[in-house]
């Protein structure tokens, strides 16, 4: 579908006017994984698509690569990839991950499959897709513009003010539409939360994280397997990996900020060998720089952020982080800022382009489903550094397995409908998972299932169970 002739018009050039027939159909704001996307589901349409970008461009020679930080992606994230055909391309690249192992104190590995045979998600590098959509985007005729740091938002003249890297004076832009796609702390957001009726709520763990490396062993080979997340549960705090194509895995420590352990607490270098010989000594012995890393590399802060309404009018609107950050732990954040995408598309085509109807109807339907996400990433980080250490715990996801390998259209785990059913909007999912929780408790209170899983007993009391069973929603 194109947009009218007039405002599809490419000689945007002049974008310091207020002539609205000369600039482009969308601005977006920031060039993160959701903007990227949005810009090439915008430009597949046909719209004009400017985008502003705060950091230089990492593709160019010479840019800072960073370190090698990646992503869980799954079943949501990968099929709004392949509504534009990129699915493919970045999975290749991907790792697959097909369930969790957790290692205890004494080294002992625990296995937990994610999903039924064939059900996995991928570790993917956060650079290499972000310059992969940028460079789609690009190629469908986006322009990205770099070093441009937007600091204020002017929705009543509609025009926004950048900061260009090296210039010393601030420049402002004009926008016909401008959708911030600016992470968790976006400048469209902040004028937003000075306006009348605007909700917001912003939360911090009382937890951070640092990244940290497991390198390949000296032969080039992984040291750890590659097809899994490993995770370090210790009840109040956690280290997690993830593999990456070059052998080596990206471990993240999430910890707390304050107490006893925590980052304040941990600051000597052999305090910090000596803690992870405690706590984590199959992994410290794979981690040849960890306490090099541990003091250079930075702690970082976990946010979420809920607010209401994402659009101002019919030419102002937040996605993806900027309109719900969360917290990592059910590997989402991203995969529902692309199902955002994915669903604002789809709106254009049922509302035909009104936009008055498209942009408060994008943060109604989407509204209730990134906040049901929001709670059960919060929820997991609890399940991930304590419960999935606890065999009782464990059990019960086996239980689980099997009554979705029985009763498949009956009966899927929460996990699996967060995780690979796109169909599943989350806040069913977690509806479901909350009606699940309460007949599993009745269930393991009818027998010893450590010593008769898999007997006729236990069938026959989940087939008892599951005449009654209706989630009814
Ligand atoms: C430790 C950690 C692990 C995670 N793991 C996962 C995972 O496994 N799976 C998953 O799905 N999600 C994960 N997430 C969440 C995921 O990173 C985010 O949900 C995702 O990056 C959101 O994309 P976005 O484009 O909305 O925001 P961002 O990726 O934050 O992009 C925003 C862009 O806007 C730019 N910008 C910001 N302000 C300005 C400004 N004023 N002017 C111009 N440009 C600006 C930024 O430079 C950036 O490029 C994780 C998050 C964290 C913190």
């Amino acid at each position: 579908m194109i947009p009218n002739s007039q405002s599809s018009r490419s000689d945007s050039n002049s974008v310091n006017t207020a002539n609205t027939r000369t600039l482009p159909d969308f601005t977006l704001l920031g060039a993160g994984l959701v903007g990227s996307l949005l810009a090439v589901y915008l430009r597949k349409r046909g719209y004009q698509v400017d985008m502003y970008e705060q950091r230089p461009d990492p593709r160019l020679k010479g840019a800072y690569a960073g370190r090698s930080i990646n992503l869980a992606l799954s079943a949501r994230g990968i099929e709004s990839l392949k509504n534009v055909g990129v699915d493919q391309d970045v999975l290749r690249t991907g790792m697959p991950m097909k369930g969790r192992t957790m290692h205890s104190t004494s080294g002992v590995t625990t296995y937990q499959p994610y999903g039924k045979k064939g059900e996995h998600i991928y570790s993917v590098s956060r650079g290499g897709l972000n310059q992969t959509l940028m460079s789609l985007a690009e190629q469908e005729g986006a322009r990205l513009h770099f070093e441009q740091r937007c600091t204020q938002v002017d929705p009543p003249n509609k025009r926004i003010y950048m900061e260009q890297h090296h210039e010393p004076t601030a420049h402002s832009i004009f926008y016909k539409r401008l959708i911030g796609t600016d992470g968790a702390y976006s400048a469209l957001r902040d004028y937003l939360m000075r306006s009348d009726r605007f909700d917001y709520s912003q939360d911090y763990l009382p937890h951070g994280y640092k990244e940290l490396t497991i390198p390949p062993k000296s032969d080039g080979s992984f040291a750890l397997s590659p097809d899994s997340l490993h995770i370090w549960p210790r009840g109040t705090y956690m280290m997690i990996a993830l593999p990456n194509p070059d052998h080596t895995f990206t471990c993240t420590l999430f910890f707390p900020f304050d107490g006893n352990p925590s980052f304040s607490s941990l600051k000597d270098p052999s305090d910090i060998h000596h803690f992870f010989q405690q706590q984590f000594p199959d992994a410290l012995v794979l981690m040849p720089k960890l306490v090099d890393e541990y003091l250079r590399n930075p702690t970082s802060s976990l946010v979420t952020v809920r607010c209401t309404p994402w659009h101002l009018g019919s030419d102002h609107l937040l996605m993806g982080d900027a309109a719900h950050a969360i917290v990592p732990f059910y590997g989402q954040g991203m995969n529902c800022g692309f199902e955002d995408v994915r669903v604002f598309d789809q709106l254009i085509d049922a509302h035909r382009e009104d936009w008055n109807q498209i942009f408060p109807e994008f943060g109604a339907l989407r509204k209730a489903n990134t906040d049901a996400i929001a709670d059960l990433a919060k929820a997991n980080f609890i399940e991930m550094r304590d419960k999935v250490a606890d065999p009782e715990f464990l059990l019960r996801k086996r239980i689980e397995a099997r009554i979705n390998e029985q009763y498949p259209n009956r009966w899927t785990p929460l996990y699996s409908m967060v995780t690979f059913r796109p169909d599943i909007p989350y806040h069913i999912a977690l509806q479901k998972g909350k009606m699940q929780d309460v007949w599993m408790d009745q269930l393991m209170e009818q027998g010893n299932w450590h010593r008769d899983f898999g007997t006729p007993a236990m069938d026959e009391a989940i087939a008892r169970g599951m005449e009654t069973y209706n989630e009814g929603v």
